[in-house]
């Protein structure tokens, strides 16, 4: 029997009595209220004490978050920021943006985090910030970062944009470092109705900063102190994020019951799976997979009626926009190999267990196709 199973239900995101909120809206788009208004000071505490971080702060995306987190924190060009060949275009063009250098080392073969034995081996005495990416919602493990970092007198910049609710050892992803960014992207764990994003943090000073870049460096009216962006996250999307907050811790529940769903039963198959860390909590953005087969699976899947997808098919250093940083095919032979084999199965917290047992059973059909196959050639090849 033929199923349909989406990456994303909005409608599920927004619970029954949402003509509350629909209400409110409707207020809010009449009486002309959209910029920096309460309801974005209050998603911002709101958000600050789910972290247990002293402030938050919203802009436009999750990657002019990194791009005024980065100059918040002091990096000025010709600076260099390590960060790892495997993570999301924008954690690296916001690199570029703030005119840093982007100093890449490779991924972990089994965390697919950053390669924690690579990071102090990349450092020199241009290098100001370390940038982990905290990828698919899986915390990286921050001790030994932080040690480093300190040792050398580098910041951390976290890219939570994937990781709203992770935790590690009882503190929440993005609270680690000396800002993290996040993303309200529609696809994240907590989706505004549109782009938004925000930093975080527990300098008094940083914040600050932070609020002169993103509101084009002014110090009261019309009194500019330094060269700023425009860059705040809209009030009516902070509604919406106040309105779906509430929701996240459980959300990010059903998305870990459903990996664990995942992990089991597909636990037979030639499949490998992100590792699992002592004291982590996932925040299960994405369920990768990983997998030889991964282009053929893809297709089955989505023939299927599967939404299943790629993310990334390229790493960092393979992508055009960044060809003048001289980076070479080969350099990074583990991002590259996960480029090639990682796949993503849909994970949505109102997926009903039908639809997980649905994906399960077809990732199997297809090996055991593949298999088939396999027998078929051997049997027919001559001897
Ligand atoms: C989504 C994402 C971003 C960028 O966020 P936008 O809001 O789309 O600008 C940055 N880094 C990572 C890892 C992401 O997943």
């Amino acid at each position: 029997m033929r199923m349909k199973v989406p990456r994303y239900n909005y409608r599920s995101q927004f619970g029954e009595n949402s003509e509350v909120l629909f209400t409110e809206i409707r207020e809010m788009l009449l009486a002309g209220q959209y910029i920096l208004t309460d309801h974005v000071a209050r998603f911002e505490r709101e958000f600050g004490d789910y972290l247990g971080v002293r402030h938050v702060h919203g802009v436009n995306s999750g990657t002019d978050a990194l791009l005024i987190a980065l100059q918040a924190v002091g990096v000025k060009p010709g600076d260099e920021v390590v960060t790892q060949a495997n993570t999301f275009y924008a954690t690296v063009a916001a690199i570029r943006l703030s005119g840093a250098t982007p100093v890449l080392v490779d991924a972990d073969e089994d965390s697919f985090l950053i390669d924690q034995t690579q990071v102090a081996g990349a450092i020199t005495e241009r290098t100001r910030v370390i940038l982990p990416v905290h990828l698919y919602g899986k915390p990286t493990p921050m001790r030994t970062l932080s040690a480093l970092a300190a040792r050398h007198g580098l910041r951390i910049v976290e890219d939570a944009a994937q990781a709203h609710g992770a935790c590690m050892e009882d503190r929440m992803a993005g609270s680690f470092g000396d800002a993290a960014c996040f993303s309200f992207h529609p696809s994240k764990n907590l989706a505004a109705a549109g782009d938004g994003g925000a930093i975080s943090t527990n300098s008094d000073e940083i914040a600050k900063r932070i609020c002169l870049l993103r509101e084009l460096g002014q110090h009261g009216q019309n009194n500019h102190v330094v060269l700023g962006f425009n860059s705040k996250l809209d009030a009516i999307q902070a509604r919406v994020l106040s309105w779906k907050l509430p929701q996240l811790e459980a959300w990010n529940q059903r998305r870990s019951s459903i990996a664990a769903m995942y992990r089991d039963g597909l636990r037979e198959l030639p499949i490998r799976f992100q590792s699992m860390t002592p004291g982590e909590k996932h925040a299960y953005h994405l369920f990768q997979i990983r997998t030889g087969e991964r282009d053929a699976l893809v297709a089955h899947l989505q023939q299927s009626g599967i939404d299943a997808v790629i993310r990334y098919p390229s790493p960092i250093h393979l992508q055009e926009a960044f060809a003048d940083c001289n980076w070479r095919r080969g350099q990074f032979p583990v991002a590259e190999r996960l480029a090639k084999e990682l796949m993503c199965l849909p994970i949505r917290p109102d997926m009903s267990a039908a639809e997980v047992e649905y994906v399960c059973e077809q990732v199997a059909l297809f090996f055991k196709r593949q298999s088939a196959r396999l027998h078929q050639l051997e049997s027919a090849a001559p001897v």
